[in-house]
């Protein structure tokens, strides 16, 4: 059986990316979600399970000092983990996974994965823009509209360290890139 893919995506909070990814996951039925775990309150309309399994920080210790995730990062005061069984699962059963992960799980990922792991950044046009999609999003209380932008700053200074890079001004021409370059993936 040939491995799986995987395929990464990252972007600052705010850009779009869960936006892009449920259209892709709509459109590509081979790409298999990744659920990670996270301690982070559940967003109204999230679904446990579906969106994230939502655990105390108790549970994430000990699942963390259990070695249950592959990689796991404390991101805007949260922590949030993938699990393994999960991904070597996946990969071997020859399934293409996407992952949603923040910088230090991109990192995680390269050092664990080398090639094998296919990062696409996914770049605003810009903070002011970011800033307006996350009020607009109407989900974050201020002091982490605040918190997530200032870590934006710092991911931003990452984005050409990656696979792929796509921009995210005009939705519809980000999702045909994006699209693009999921597909030049599965094919390779
Ligand atoms: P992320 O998952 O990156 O934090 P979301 O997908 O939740 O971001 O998008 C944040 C907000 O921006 C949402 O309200 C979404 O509808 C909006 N949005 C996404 N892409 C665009 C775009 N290209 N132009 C304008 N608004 C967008
Ligand atoms: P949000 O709270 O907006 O859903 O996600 C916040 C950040 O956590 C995003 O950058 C997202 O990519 C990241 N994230 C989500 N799941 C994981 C994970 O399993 N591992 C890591 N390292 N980051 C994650």
């Amino acid at each position: 059986m040939k491995r799986g893919k995987i395929l990464v995506i990252v972007a600052p909070s705010g850009t779009g990316k869960s936006t892009l990814i449920e259209k892709l996951q709509k459109e590509i039925h081979s790409l298999e979600w990744s659920t990670s775990y996270t301690t982070r309150p559940r967003r109204q309309g999230e679904v446990h399970g579906q969106d994230y399994f939502f655990i105390t920080e108790k549970e994430f210790i000990s699942r963390r000092d259990n070695k249950e995730f592959v990689e796991w990062a404390k991101v805007h005061s949260n922590y949030y983990g993938t699990l393994k069984a999960f991904v070597d699962e996946g990969l071997e059963t020859g399934k293409h996974l996407l992952f949603d992960v923040d910088v230090q799980g991109c990192d995680s990922f390269k050092k664990i994965y080398g090639k094998e792991a296919n990062i696409i950044f996914i770049e605003p046009p810009g903070i002011e823009v970011l800033e307006t999609r996350l009020r607009k999003r109407g989900t974050d209380r201020e002091e982490v509209i605040q918190e997530r932008l200032n870590n934006a700053k710092s991911e931003l200074k990452r984005k050409d360290d990656f696979d792929f890079k796509v921009l995210n001004d005009d939705f519809s021409n980000a999702y045909t890139h994006l699209k693009q370059v999921v597909n030049s993936i599965l094919e390779s």
